[in-house]
């Protein structure tokens, strides 16, 4: 998955365009940038590969999801509906705003059960969030008509599924608004970045202005600008826009590697008969940066997780095990270990999480291994690779 394991003289290039002119700044500096502006040639490149009307480039994928929930109008005491199965970011983003988060079970997609999207459903509820965890995708049909029927804003976190597609439309151009991270880890990486996917020219504005101190970005003079209303400073630099410039222009690239390299290893598991695919809805088709594969049981998982490692198979993650993606050691989060005092909505608004189990997320969980998918590995090593990881699995 990491784009910084091929980065190469492209990347070089255009980092060094910018520093050339001395300017980090994505806005204003017009006579001194030579041409040169890296973050709106990024935003226009990426209207392209998600056949979108509007990107907005941020600092971080956390910050795109902030932006974009604030751009639609999420707020105080708002309930937003987000799986168990994530990274930490989809709370915090979540939280920023006052708003509340409600954890919802996954199903056999690893991302929202519609089942459980709907009993979570109450009147103070004002948006669905997907995650398209792990380069696939939830049931985005099914999901789509609850927000229609309830007037939800449908969001998409697709902060790890960049190339992956639904029904022949990119991830992250699907919902109302999209989510996209360009972190240290993700496929396009750019260091730290982020973006706003959106049809909607409201939301689209409202982030422009939000990311940047409200500033509303008419005429050349910053000073003169006003400021319609409240915002933050949620800006990439022109540096990261560089490299994410660079980068992306690579993406279908990146996604034939990953491909290759995912299908050898599938190939390989495939013959297993202990091993199981997650469930792609139909129309799906995955980014490949991970591949994800189920075992019987709990204990078999964790015996499969400890010898791929004892056998330096690397980047298996066993996340029923992990600090970072699952609910189950989210504990700061079920005790509301905040440095600052939190407002009592939101206070009361996560009293469930003390009690709530999440049976049906657990038996998905426990038993899958999400192994990431490299760009660097050459097709023998790939191949190696495979073998490794079947026999692994098979001596268990
Ligand atoms: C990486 C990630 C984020 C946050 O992105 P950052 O750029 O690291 O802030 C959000 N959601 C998901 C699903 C992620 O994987």
């Amino acid at each position: 998955m990491p784009g910084f394991e091929l980065f190469g003289d492209l990347e070089r290039k255009e980092v060094n365009d910018v520093l050339d002119n001395g300017v980090l700044m994505r806005y204003g500096f017009d006579a001194m940038r030579k041409g040169h502006w890296k973050a709106k040639e990024l935003e226009a490149e990426l209207c392209k590969t998600f056949t979108t009307d509007y990107v907005q480039l941020v600092s971080s994928g956390t910050s795109a999801v902030s932006v974009a929930l604030a751009s639609a109008g999420i707020g105080a005491g708002d309930e937003v509906i987000m799986p168990t199965f994530t990274f930490v970011a989809s709370f915090e983003a979540i939280m920023m705003l006052g708003a509340i988060p409600v954890l919802v079970d996954i199903d056999d997609t690893l991302t929202l059960d519609p089942k459980a999207v709907e009993e979570a459903i109450t009147p103070k509820t004002k948006a669905l969030m997907v995650v398209q965890m792990c380069g696939s995708m939830g049931h985005m049909d099914a999901l789509r008509a609850i927000c229609i029927k309830h007037n939800l804003i449908f969001v998409e976190d697709a902060c790890q599924a960049i190339g992956g597609s639904y029904k022949g439309k990119p991830l992250g151009s699907i919902a109302d608004v999209g989510c996209f991270s360009f972190d240290f880890v993700k496929t396009i990486t750019c260091g730290e970045g982020g973006a706003v996917v959106t049809n909607n020219k409201n939301y689209y504005n409202n982030a422009d202005h939000y990311s940047d101190h409200g500033h509303d970005h008419v005429g050349n003079d910053r000073g003169a600008e006003s400021h319609p209303f409240l915002g933050y400073n949620f800006r990439i630099s022109e540096l990261n826009a560089a490299v994410g410039l660079a980068q992306v222009r690579r993406l279908p690239e990146f996604i034939k590697i990953q491909k290759r390299n995912y299908s050898i290893i599938r190939e390989a598991l495939s013959k297993i008969p202990e091993v199981t695919f997650r469930t792609v809805p139909e129309g799906g088709e995955e980014s490949y940066a991970f591949l994800n594969f189920f075992l019987p049981d709990l204990e078999f998982a964790r015996k499969v997780s400890q010898s791929l490692k004892d056998n330096g198979i690397d980047a298996c993650f066993h996340y029923y095990d992990n600090n970072w993606h699952y609910i189950r050691k989210w504990d700061h989060l079920k005790d509301l270990k905040s440095l600052y005092p939190i407002s009592n909505d939101v206070k009361e608004g996560l009293q469930y999480l003390k009690a709530k189990t999440f049976k049906q997320s657990d038996t998905y969980i426990a038993r899958n291994i999400s192994a990431l998918i490299k760009l660097s590995w050459t097709e023998e090593e790939v191949y190696a690779r495979a073998q490794k990881m079947a026999e692994i699995i098979q001596s268990i």
